[in-house]
């Protein structure tokens, strides 16, 4: 791991209308981590990575990826500078095809790039048999691979993962994991949102803990996983 701050959260919060759901987080994230985000549901962890690929407008604070302001920089612009979101719930287009999903994630790069094309097949090879089918035919699991596969294709350096194993079965949910760890491997720095805390810790270098809006711990994987407090309210038993 290198020490070169890609992504840096300072005092952000963030509102829906009088509610506010962020209230003042700081978050750093170094090239080549693999950071968690934790939290139980409404802690705020999509309002978080909705903010930080812009989706959402921050009411204060501001972020910084790789040391130049993107507060007020527009959504489609983060992707061009290197940001990709795969988002909760997927959201991938059911009536086009694998194949147009994935041209689609590569609409900052004007056409498809057939090296990365071939990268995201060699890491989901289940998308490259599948590449002619209607995405919306597709396996919960399959769709969760292609979100990321798309995510992948704009070559992001940070991919921002949210619950990649939500509403998949098992065996599936640990393909993911495993292609995720791949991913890093590959150089992309990941922030993932995840339920699943301990799969998530174990994937990860670093985690933070979010309770409503507010960031209550953060430490690395390994203090994470040991720490009573987290073990009680985030683990569950082995
Ligand atoms: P989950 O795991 O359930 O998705 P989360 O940690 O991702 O939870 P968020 O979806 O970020 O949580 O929600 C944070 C808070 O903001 C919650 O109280 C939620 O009810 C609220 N919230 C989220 N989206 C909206 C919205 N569109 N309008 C109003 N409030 C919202």
């Amino acid at each position: 791991m290198t020490e070169e701050l890609l992504l840096e959260l300072k005092d952000i919060h963030v509102s829906y209308g009088s509610i506010a759901a962020i209230k003042g987080i700081c978050l750093e994230v170094y090239r080549g981590e693999v950071v968690t985000l934790l939290g139980a549901n409404g802690a705020g962890k999509t309002t978080t990575m909705r903010t930080i690929s812009r989706l959402l407008k921050a009411k204060s604070g501001s972020i910084l990826f790789k040391g130049s302001d993107i507060t007020n920089v527009p959504a489609h612009k983060i992707v061009a500078m290197g940001i990709s979101h795969s988002p909760e719930g997927r959201r991938v287009f059911g009536t086009l095809t694998v194949k147009e999903n994935l041209a689609l994630g590569s609409y900052t790069r004007k056409q498809i790039d057939p090296q990365r094309l071939a990268w995201v097949y060699e890491l989901f090879p289940r998308l490259q048999e599948r590449s002619r089918q209607l995405a919306g035919t597709m396996s919960g699991g399959e769709q969760q691979m292609l979100a990321i596969g798309r995510a992948l294709m704009s070559k992001p350096e940070l991919l921002l993962l949210d619950e990649p194993s939500l509403g998949i079965a098992p065996i599936l949910v640990k393909e993911i994991f495993r292609q995720i760890r791949q991913i890093a491997d590959s150089g992309v720095t990941v922030l993932i949102v995840e339920q699943n805390a301990r799969a998530a810790l174990k994937l990860a270098d670093r985690g933070y803990v979010l309770e409503v809006g507010k960031i209550v711990f953060s430490g690395t994987s390994g203090e994470l996983l040991g720490s009573a407090k987290i073990q009680e309210a985030y683990l569950g038993k082995k």
